[in-house]
C-alpha cells in the first residue's frame, strides 16, 4: 500500500466517542476536519460505563462539570442465586450518552473541526478524491468530497469500501431500558450457560438497565424475559425508554484479518469491531483507536494504524475471545465459571483485589492467567481460612 504522507482534508462519519476523538486530533493539528452525523449528541443505547484506565488516559472525563456517576459499590450474582458485594479501589464513572458524545463533539469543534448534521448514504473511494454522498435533514442529497475518509459509524455501519461486513457471529444483540430510579450500585447478573449478562449502570438520574447476548445463540424474546425476571427481582418498575441496539463481539479471526485501512480511508471503534468480546466494554477502545488512527494519520502512515492497535490493545481482544465462552458456558471445581468466581470473591482478599484490577481494566487477558496460577495457593489458603469464620466478616465484602 503506498504511503499517504499529506493528508490534510479529513471527513469522519460518525460522532460518537470514536470519530469526536479522531477529528479533535487532527483538527488540533491543524488539519481541515468535517464531522458528519445524522443526530451528533444523542442517547446511544449504551450502558455509559468507563473503566479507570479510561478515565487515567483522559482525566477531562473525570475533572470535568458534565454530570456523571462515579461508581465504586458492585453486586455480581451468579446464576445459582449466589451474590457478592464488594467495593472497587478505582471508581467506573458512568455517563449518559447524550452527555459524553456532547462532551466529545465539543472538544473536537473547539479544536477546530466543522461538525454537520447530515447522514452520509455512500462513500466512493476509488477515485483521487473520496466523494461522500448525504442526506441532510431538511435538505435535498448532496454530496462533498475529502482526502480521506474516517468511517465512525458504530456496529451497523454499511458503508465498507474494500472490507467486509460484520457477520452475525461477530455481534450481540443487547436490550435494555432506562428507568427513572436513582442508586449508587452496579449490578451484574450472570446466567446459566448463557454467554453474556444483565446488568444496571447508574447514572446521574436514571439506570440503564439491559441485557446482552450473541447474536447466533439466543433470541429477543429469551433476552426480553430474562430482561423481565431481572428487573422484577431487582424490585425495579418496567417502565422508562426501551432500547435495543447491536454490539461487537468479534470472533479471534474477525480481529486478526478484517480490513480496517485502505488508501483512503479507515474504520475506527465499533465499525472497526474494537470491542472487548468477554465484557462489552467498547467506549476506551472506541477513543483510543480514534486517536492511534489520527497519530498514524498525522505521521504520514496510515497503513501503520493497525499495527499500532495491535500493539496497543487488539492482540489481548483476540486473547479474550478464547476466555469467552469458558468464562460463561465452562465448569471449575464441578460448578459454573461464574458461580466459582462469586464463591472465591466471597472468600479471598487476592482474588477481589484481582477483580478490582480487572474492572479498572490495568488487569489484561494475556498475563491474567499466570496471576491466576501464581496466586491459586494464597486464594486457596484464604478459602480455607474463611471457612472458619461467617461470610461477610471483612468488611469490604457482604455475601447477600
Ligand atoms: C446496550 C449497550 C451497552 C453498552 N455499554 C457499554 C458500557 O457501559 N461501557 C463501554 O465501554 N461500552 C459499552 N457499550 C459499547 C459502546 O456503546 C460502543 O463501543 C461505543 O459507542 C462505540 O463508539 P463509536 O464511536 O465507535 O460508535 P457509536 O457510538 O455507535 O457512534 C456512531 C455514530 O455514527 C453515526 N452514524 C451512523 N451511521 C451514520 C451515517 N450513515 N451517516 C452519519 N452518521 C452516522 C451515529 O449517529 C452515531 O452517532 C455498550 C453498547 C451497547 C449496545
Amino acid at each position: 500500500m503506498a504511503t499517504v504522507t499529506r493528508v490534510r482534508e479529513i471527513a469522519v462519519v460518525g460522532g460518537g466517542p470514536s470519530g469526536a476523538i479522531c477529528a479533535e486530533r487532527l483538527a488540533r493539528a491543524g488539519w481541515q476536519v468535517t464531522v458528519l452525523d445524522e443526530r451528533l449528541a444523542w442517547e446511544k443505547p449504551c450502558g455509559g460505563g468507563l473503566t479507570y484506565k479510561a478515565i487515567e488516559r483522559y482525566p477531562f472525563l473525570l475533572d470535568g462539570p458534565e454530570p456523571k456517576k462515579l461508581i465504586r459499590d458492585v453486586v455480581l450474582m451468579a446464576s445459582s442465586g449466589q451474590r457478592v458485594r464488594f467495593t472497587l479501589d478505582r471508581p467506573i464513572v458512568i455517563y449518559s450518552r447524550r452527555v459524553l458524545n456532547g462532551l466529545l463533539l465539543e472538544r473536537a469543534r473547539c479544536a477546530g473541526a466543522q461538525l454537520v448534521q447530515a447522514r452520509v448514504c455512500q462513500v466512493d473511494t476509488s477515485g483521487p478524491r473520496v466523494v461522500l454522498r448525504m442526506a441532510r435533514e431538511g435538505h435535498a442529497a448532496g454530496s462533498r468530497t475529502a482526502d480521506f475518509v474516517v468511517l465512525a459509524t458504530g456496529a451497523r455501519n454499511t458503508l465498507l469500501p474494500e472490507t467486509t461486513p460484520l457477520q452475525p457471529t461477530d455481534l450481540e444483540q443487547t436490550l435494555g431500558y432506562y428507568i427513572p430510579v436513582v442508586s449508587d450500585t452496579l449490578v451484574v447478573k450472570f446466567l446459566p450457560r448463557f454467554e453474556g449478562y444483565l446488568w444496571s449502570f447508574p447514572r446521574p438520574d436514571h439506570l440503564s438497565v439491559g441485557i446482552c447476548g450473541k447474536l447466533t445463540q439466543t433470541t429477543t424474546a429469551v433476552m426480553k424475559r430474562h430482561l423481565h425476571d431481572f428487573l422484577e427481582e431487582q424490585g425495579l418498575p418496567r417502565q422508562g425508554q426501551f432500547y435495543s441496539h447491536v454490539l461487537p463481539s468479534p470472533v479471534a479471526r474477525t480481529l486478526r484479518t478484517r480490513r480496517v485501512v485502505g488508501r483512503n480511508w479507515a474504520l475506527v471503534g465499533d465499525a472497526a469491531a474494537w470491542v472487548d468480546p468477554l465484557t462489552g466494554e467498547g467506549l476506551h477502545y472506541a477513543m483510543r483507536s480514534g486517536e492511534l488512527l489520527a497519530e498514524a494519520l498525522l505521521a504520514g502512515a496510515p497503513e501503520s494504524y493497525p499495527q499500532r492497535v495491535r500493539a496497543e490493545f487488539s492482540a489481548d481482544l483476540e486473547f479474550a475471545t478464547r476466555i469467552a465462552r469458558r468464562f460463561y458456558r465452562g465448569r471449575f471445581l464441578g460448578g459454573a465459571v461464574t458461580v466459582r468466581m462469586i464463591q472465591f470473591l466471597q472468600r479471598s482478599p487476592a482474588f477481589r483485589q484481582l477483580m478490582r484490577d480487572l474492572f479498572a481494566g490495568t488487569q489484561n487477558y494475556r498475563s491474567l492467567k499466570r496471576r491466576l496460577w501464581a496466586q491459586l495457593g494464597i486464594t486457596f489458603a484464604e478459602i480455607a481460612v474463611s471457612l472458619f469464620r461467617p461470610p461477610g466478616e471483612a468488611a469490604e465484602v457482604r455475601a447477600e
